[in-house]
């Protein structure tokens, strides 16, 4: 069966930016599962994947705009300490999570600590950035009706929700 709309699909896939490893479901030895054509993974790794088979790699290159979107300036907010759980331990360059006022969190690169503040930049630590994935297709195979109505992928052990 062939990968696409619709066909829920269970990969392998190693991810590395700038040359470097940033993860990989192999050392996790859990393979990632999704929904295709729900938004589930970054749209140049769905488009990528369509037609192809289970037992198929693929090595696959995504630009910017097609993986966490370029880079956008003005994106450096100052957030007081208080919002961050682990405010002690940052550093520059580090990635953190901020619980957001309204509701959720979000995944932000610390800028700057100061004194009773930390500047966070809200890009995505991946944007603007070219991502290479080493992927291996496991399976792939019809979505289930509640699947599609979900949205997404159950995996096979995934609780009742
Ligand atoms: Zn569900």
């Amino acid at each position: 069966m062939k990968a696409g709309k619709d066909k829920v699909i269970s990969l392998h896939y190693t991810l590395t930016v700038d040359g470097e490893q940033v993860e990989s479901s192999r050392d996790r030895g859990e393979a990632l599962w999704a929904l295709l054509g729900h938004g589930q993974l970054i749209a140049g790794l769905e488009s990528a994947l369509e037609g192809h088979e289970a037992g198929e790699s693929l090595q696959v290159e995504i630009a910017p705009a097609d993986g966490y979107g370029e880079r956008q300036e003005g994106q450096i907010q100052r957030v007081p300490k208080k919002y961050f759980q682990n405010a002690k331990a940052l550093k520059p360059g580090m990635t953190t999570v901020l619980a957001l006022k309204e509701g959720g969190q979000r995944v932000v690169v610390v800028h700057k600590v100061g004194m009773s503040t930390v500047d966070v930049d809200l890009n995505h630590p991946m944007a603007g950035k070219a991502l290479h994935f080493d992927v291996t297709i496991e399976e792939v195979r019809e979505g289930s009706e509640e699947e599609i109505k979900h949205g997404h992928a159950h995996p096979p052990g995934a609780e009742a929700h």
